[in-house]
């Protein structure tokens, strides 16, 4: 439904109100207005994320990668409807570095998610473009708090397997699922990239037809790959599964994994502590975002840029010396 008439402004009393009720509109808007980088935004996202303080925090938050092509649109349907067929309320972001560089996404361009984007229980958010990748990461954080205020009790992240994004999306993640095909190559697939190394579990795709003996080989083969592998999470060894969103073969194993693996953990305080370092990696995050910005406006730092600039350009500093000295003359001046 396309709004006839522009949105009337909200208070954040009225964003907040709006998302704990459900409201998906109410909800859209709010996480507009926390990837906004307009300074008069940041106020009111900052009122709101403390309105919805108390809220937050009561979901199993599942990062999902693989290399573009394998699958993960599919899946992601496959298990997304079938959560929501149990009675779960499942929100579908994204996280993907394409769309930083060039303002286009590839987890973004096609009309994905069809089925489930129909249902009440579910929400899918593309991925917010521009910026840095930290800056996405850090507005992907502050999303997930807003939809689990709005009663989303499992939220699936999904990056590509490409750039930094996976090292991100686990480190905002309680469990990381790797999907792998058959026939793609290793390398390609991150295998020997340090991706497996973060997986939870991995999930074979397109495990049906032709392709089903393939899937089971190449399960066998990453199980043995794993096994000579430290473990992602302490005291949980990665389990590797075969699925096929398109009849729908491993879907609810793949939920019985990360089940087993969040009681588990949770019993052995892992959970807890993987949640705390969530929380400590967005505290850098947001704070190195704010360091920066005041950096940047900085009147002593603008003036060493000038001075110091063309120190570095005539051959008279070195880059690191002049760098000292900018960082140097920041921290004076804040004092
Ligand atoms: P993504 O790029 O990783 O999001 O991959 P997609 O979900 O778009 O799937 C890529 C292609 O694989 C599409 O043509 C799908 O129809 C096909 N595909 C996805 N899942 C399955 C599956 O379980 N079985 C089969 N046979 N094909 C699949």
């Amino acid at each position: 439904m396309a709004d006839v008439a522009p949105a009337l402004p909200l208070s954040a009393d009225q964003y907040a109100e709006g998302v704990r009720s459900g409201d998906v509109t109410v909800l859209a808007r709010a996480i507009t207005l926390v990837e906004s980088t307009a300074p008069q935004h940041g106020v009111q996202a900052a009122q709101l994320m403390k309105l919805l303080l108390p809220y937050g925090d009561h979901s199993v938050r599942i990062g999902i990668t693989g290399i573009p092509g394998v699958g993960k649109s599919t899946f992601i349907e496959a298990f997304g409807v079938y959560l929501c067929e149990q009675g779960h309320r499942v929100a579908v972001l994204a996280v993907d570095p394409t769309s930083v560089v060039s303002g286009g996404s590839i987890l973004g361009d096609k009309t994905r998610m069809e089925k489930m984007s129909r249902l009440p229980a579910a929400y899918i958010r593309p991925s917010p473009s521009g910026g840095a990748l930290g800056g996405v990461t850090r507005k992907t954080r502050e999303t997930i708090t807003l939809c689990e205020a709005a009663g989303y009790d499992v939220i699936l992240v999904e990056t590509v397997g490409v750039g930094q994004s996976e090292i991100a999306v686990r480190s905002m993640t309680d469990f990381f699922l790797l999907l792998a095909l058959t026939g793609a190559g290793d390398e390609l697939q991150g295998i020997k990239k340090g991706i497996v190394e973060m997986a939870d579990a991995i999930a074979v795709t397109k495990a049906d037809g032709d392709n089903l003996v393939a899937a089971e080989r190449l399960q066998l083969e990453l199980a043995q790959v794993l096994h000579l592998l430290a473990p992602a999470t302490a005291g949980w060894r990665p389990e590797v599964l075969t699925c096929s969103a398109v009849k729908g073969n491993g879907i609810p194993e793949v939920w019985v994994v990360v089940e087993k693996f969040r009681e588990e953990m949770t019993t052995s305080g892992e959970w807890g502590a993987r949640r705390l370092a969530q929380v400590q990696e967005g505290l850098v995050e947001f704070a190195r975002e704010q360091v920066l910005a005041g950096m940047l406006e900085s009147p002593a730092v603008q003036q060493d840029l000038n001075d110091l600039g063309e120190a570095v350009a005539e051959g008279r500093m070195t880059l690191r010396e002049a760098a000292g000295k900018v960082a140097a003359d920041f921290l004076a001046a804040k004092r």
